[in-house]
């Protein structure tokens, strides 16, 4: 709740608000998961701390060209994560990504990446 409200504010700043908003959930059930972002390009992907499994983030990870992990301002590495979205009018098509974390040790939250959809 905390991260799409943080989400949410970042947006508006950025003039394009989220429309959508969804946790990011490993397909065996573990939400705490490490980030990784190429913010120049556009890209994220994580990898789940308990099963190993890599979860492309938006189909965003064939763009990617310098992959670096994201790490909490408290050097941890393992976050709950969420996507917000905001959508062309009338639409599901995204028009800018915004991945954000929350920290599952000093429960700070932020986005860490996000990029524009062409
Ligand atoms: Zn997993
Ligand atoms: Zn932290």
């Amino acid at each position: 709740m905390r991260l799409e409200k943080e989400i949410l504010r970042y947006s508006r700043l950025n003039g394009y608000p989220i429309d959508e908003y969804a946790p990011v959930v490993c397909s065996c059930g573990c939400r705490e998961l490490q980030l990784f972002s190429d913010d120049t390009e556009g890209g994220a992907f994580s990898i789940c701390t308990k099963c190993g499994s890599e979860i492309d983030i938006e189909n965003s990870k064939g763009y990617m060209e310098d992959t670096f992990q994201n790490l909490c301002q408290c050097d941890n590495d393992r976050m709950e994560l969420g996507v917000g979205k905001s959508v062309y009018p009338n639409t599901h098509e995204a028009r800018w990504i915004y991945v954000g974390a929350q920290c599952g040790k000093c429960n700070l939250v932020g986005v860490y990446v996000d990029w524009k959809e062409s």
